[in-house]
């Protein structure tokens, strides 16, 4: 039998989720005990009621990217938390990759653990709000979870959905197979708009 796409996985379908356009910021704490290590992870955790949250390093700092679809007065309010409650704090207003470059030599001289973040799949910039792609296959090959940043998820932009989100994904580093007749499903929006007060932050933690 002749294969000559062999190497190249065949897609069969492709379920694909927009990343939700948002403000982000950065905010990262030093964590001098174990008791401040469980303070910060109680307050982002109250933080992701209300906004999405993606840990980005675990330990001695401790960093996280927030996105918020409304106003950013969330950011100022963590930002004044931290700032009274622990000796050191960051907060960056933007995700881009010199803050994560930052973030990422701050943790490896203290020796941090860093959690993976999603990659884009064309570009490799870190995106903790990509958009997502999962790929079905022809066969018995288990799906792909693919992220692309939203650089990358625009510019490939056409009028035609469909089109466009089977040119992303042919033109991601996995090199794979994408015919014009492969289905796409477009995952509808999983973000809600969270009104701000109705969370309170914990003010003494
Ligand atoms: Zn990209």
């Amino acid at each position: 039998m002749n294969k000559p796409f062999s190497r190249q996985k065949e897609v069969s379908r492709i379920h694909y989720s927009q990343a939700t356009p948002g403000r982000r910021a950065i905010f990262l704490v030093e964590a001098r005990t174990r008791k401040e290590v469980r303070q910060i992870t109680r307050l982002f955790d109250t933080v992701g009621q209300l906004a999405e949250v993606v840990p980005i390093s675990h330990g001695t700092l401790m960093s996280y990217a927030v996105q918020v679809h409304s106003g950013a007065t969330l950011f100022g309010k963590i930002e004044w938390l931290l700032k009274t409650q622990f000796a050191f704090s960051l907060v960056e207003r933007s995700f881009s990759e010199v803050t994560f470059r930052l973030v990422q030599s701050l943790c490896e001289e203290s020796e941090t653990e860093m959690a993976e973040l999603p990659q884009c799949g064309i570009c490799e910039a870190v995106d903790p709000f990509p958009a997502r792609a999962t790929v079905q296959f022809k066969g018995q090959e288990e799906p792909a979870h693919l992220s692309y940043c939203a650089r990358c998820a625009s510019l490939y932009a056409e009028e035609q959905e469909d089109e466009w989100i089977r040119g992303l994904v042919s033109r991601d580093r996995a090199r794979l197979r994408v015919s014009h007749d492969v289905v796409v499903t477009l995952l509808p929006d999983m973000v809600e708009e969270r009104p701000e007060q109705e969370i309170d932050l914990p003010i003494a933690i």
